[in-house]
Parts: structure tokens; C-alpha cells; sequence
């Protein structure tokens, strides 16, 4: 059975950075005024656990960098190519992950499992350890975590946070957690329930904003939808930037390059590099024909992805986390929320 402790938020923050001195460890911290990054501990940093808005890019990134190099090739003569494949291996640790994002790296371990798997997620998800933070109350005003199932998403974390008041109630999940707390002498929590009480009391109720019908239902509902004008309406001021593919947590399309060595034409590198089913250019292919010219299209594509098509193949509720970054970050305030609230109301109005 794993443990539980219950200590002072000063203490936490000594923990995770004295655990800075010999791991990698990422943890939300300020950037700018209002805005939060995952960004490496070092001696001196603020470990606040309160003040927090989802930051841009989220801590699932850190597992698919925006460039990353696969493999280097080499070819001698008549033998096959010889192939090296390139895995980081370097071990870190993800800390203040909120339950949203929490989701998402669930999510992402889904696909990158699927079929063969993909050895390059998977390798620095090995070497990955999550220490998530609940949240008590909404991040802002654009979060619909609960609508889609993420608030209190707690099953892939090795360490559990949930601060109430000044102290935090540490729960191991892992062996893994279990190793991140070797060496401290925490008070173990003997009355971890009404502690949990205490913090579920304290969780706003609604929590954040909610959909015209049930998460459940909503598969179904967008996929009578394919000629709606709801598409349509939604990318009246669309700019196809791509800004909702990038900072979103369970995007993960990507395009592949090689570059040769010129001084070895038969030797060089396969990179790959991020791309967003949002661009103009992202579903051409060659001839010059692109099926998604229209970028209601593209929209369209993107909605379903997260509400339908990838839901039935993974058997989860959604593949939208709530996190609302996409439209946080959109520059005309696109949300992909009042998309399928129009969606559901448009089918609730020609049922
Ligand atoms: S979307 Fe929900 S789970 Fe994510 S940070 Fe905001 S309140 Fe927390
Ligand atoms: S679609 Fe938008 S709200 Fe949903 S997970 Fe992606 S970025 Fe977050």
C-alpha cells in the first residue's frame, strides 16, 4: 500500500527543490505577468502551488519536442542501410501538473502505445516521473476540465498533490513516487479520507463551464453533423495560424525531413517537426490536390478528432482535455467550447 503525507506547502516546495539537485524537474513557473511555464528548478526558484494559470505550452510537450531527431542512416554499398536510431533516455521529472494535462499525457500514452508503438515517446515516458496538483477551483474563465471528464484526473500520476489551506496532502501512487520520497522524514497521514473530505468540500461546485448536453452523448450528436453551419461560423475570422493545434495537449501530427550529409550522400538524418491539421497546406498531398482546402474543413476535422473519431478508436470519453488553451491563445478567440455547444444545440433544434 502506498503512502500518504501531510505537510506544510513550505516543505513541499524544499522537497521539489532539493529534488532539483538531482533530477531534471520541471514545475510551472512565472513568465511575463500573468503567464506560467514549465521550466527546469534550479536553487533559487519560487515553488508556489496557488497562483496558477495553465500555461502555454503543456507538460505532455516536454515528451514530443517541437523538433527531434529520430534516426541517422548510412548506407554502404549493396547492404541495407544501416539504421541508428537517436532516444533520449535523460530522466525527469514533471511536477504541478494539473489534473487537465494529467489527462493528456493518458491520452498521448494511448496512441504512442498503439500498433508498434512510437520508441521515441515511449522512451522519454520511461524516463519520466508525474507528480500532479489538483485544483480546487477553475484556472480561469475558459477551462471546462469537468465538462470533459478531467477535473481530478489522478490514475497515471506517481505523486498526488492537493494543497488545502497551508499544507499539502502528498499521496505516492507509484513505486516510482515512492523513490521520489525516499530520505525525507514526512509525518505519514494517518487520516488521509477526511483530509480528502476536507479538500472536496472545497472544490467549486459547478466546476467551471459545462456543455448543453452529456459528455456521453456528444459523439453522437456531432457525427450527424458533417454539412452544419456551425463549421462555417467558426472560421469566419480564422487565420489558419495553427496556434490551436500547438498548444494543445493532445494534438500530435507531424511531419518527417531528411537531411543528407553533404559530405556523404549516403549518410544523414530523419528529423521530425510538429504540423497542425489547422494549416492550409496540412492535408495536400501529391499532385498538388488538398482535401481540406476549406478551412471549415480543417475545423471540422479537428472537432471530430477530439470528440469523435479518436474517442470510439480509444474508448475514451474525449479527447479534448478542458484545458482551454485553444481558445485562450486563438488570436480571433475561436473556442473550440462554443463550437460543439452549437454543434449540440444545432442537433437538438433539427432532431
Ligand atoms: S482546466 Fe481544470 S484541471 Fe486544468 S488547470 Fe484549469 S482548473 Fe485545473
Ligand atoms: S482542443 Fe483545446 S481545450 Fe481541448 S485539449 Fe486541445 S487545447 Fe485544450
Amino acid at each position: 500500500m502506498m503512502r500518504a503525507f501531510f505537510i506544510d506547502k513550505d516543505a513541499v516546495a524544499h522537497w521539489i527543490r532539493h529534488l532539483a539537485r538531482s533530477h531534471t524537474v520541471y514545475f510551472p513557473q512565472r513568465a511575463g505577468q500573468s503567464g506560467f511555464r514549465f521550466k527546469p528548478v534550479g536553487e533559487t526558484t519560487e515553488i508556489q502551488f496557488d497562483r496558477y494559470h495553465p500555461t502555454l505550452s503543456p507538460p505532455g510537450k516536454k515528451l514530443t519536442p517541437a523538433e527531434e531527431p529520430l534516426f541517422r542512416y548510412r548506407k554502404r554499398g549493396d547492404e541495407a542501410p544501416e539504421l541508428v536510431p537517436i532516444l533520449d533516455r535523460s530522466p525527469r521529472i514533471l511536477a504541478g501538473v494539473r489534473p487537465c494535462d494529467l489527462k493528456g499525457i493518458h491520452l498521448m500514452d494511448q496512441v504512442n502505445r498503439e500498433g508498434h508503438g512510437d520508441p521515441h515517446y515511449l522512451t522519454r515516458r520511461t524516463h519520466s516521473t508525474l507528480m500532479a496538483h489538483d485544483c480546487l477551483q477553475p484556472c480561469d474563465a475558459a477551462c471546462f476540465c469537468d465538462a470533459v471528464g478531467s477535473l481530478g484526473w489522478r490514475e497515471n500520476a506517481d505523486i498526488f498533490l492537493t494543497s488545502i489551506d497551508d499544507h499539502i496532502l502528498i499521496e505516492v501512487q507509484t513505486p516510482a513516487g515512492e523513490t521520489l520520497i525516499q530520505g525525507m522524514d514526512f509525518p505519514v497521514c494517518q487520516e488521509v479520507a477526511s483530509v480528502k473530505a476536507r479538500a472536496e468540500a472545497q472544490r467549486a461546485k459547478p466546476f467551471g463551464r459545462q456543455f448543453h448536453a452529456d459528455l456521453a452523448r456528444i459523439p453522437t450528436l456531432i457525427a450527424n453533423q458533417w454539412h452544419a453551419p456551425v463549421w462555417e461560423k467558426h472560421v469566419e475570422a480564422c487565420f489558419s495560424c495553427g496556434s490551436c493545434n500547438l498548444v494543445c495537449p493532445t494534438c500530435y501530427c507531424f511531419d518527417v525531413h531528411d537531411d543528407f550529409d553533404l559530405t556523404d550522400i549516403n549518410a544523414g538524418q530523419r528529423t521530425r517537426t510538429w504540423d497542425g491539421c489547422m494549416l492550409p497546406r496540412f492535408a495536400e498531398v501529391a499532385g498538388g490536390h488538398n482535401f481540406r482546402s476549406n478551412p471549415a474543413a480543417r475545423q471540422r476535422h479537428r472537432v471530430k478528432r477530439k470528440f469523435e473519431y479518436l474517442t470510439e478508436r480509444f474508448a475514451e470519453g474525449s479527447f479534448c482535455t478542458g484545458c482551454g488553451r485553444c481558445g485562450r491563445q486563438c488570436t480571433t478567440g475561436i473556442d473550440i467550447f462554443d463550437i460543439v455547444n452549437d454543434l449540440i444545440d444545432h442537433a437538438e433544434a433539427n432532431s
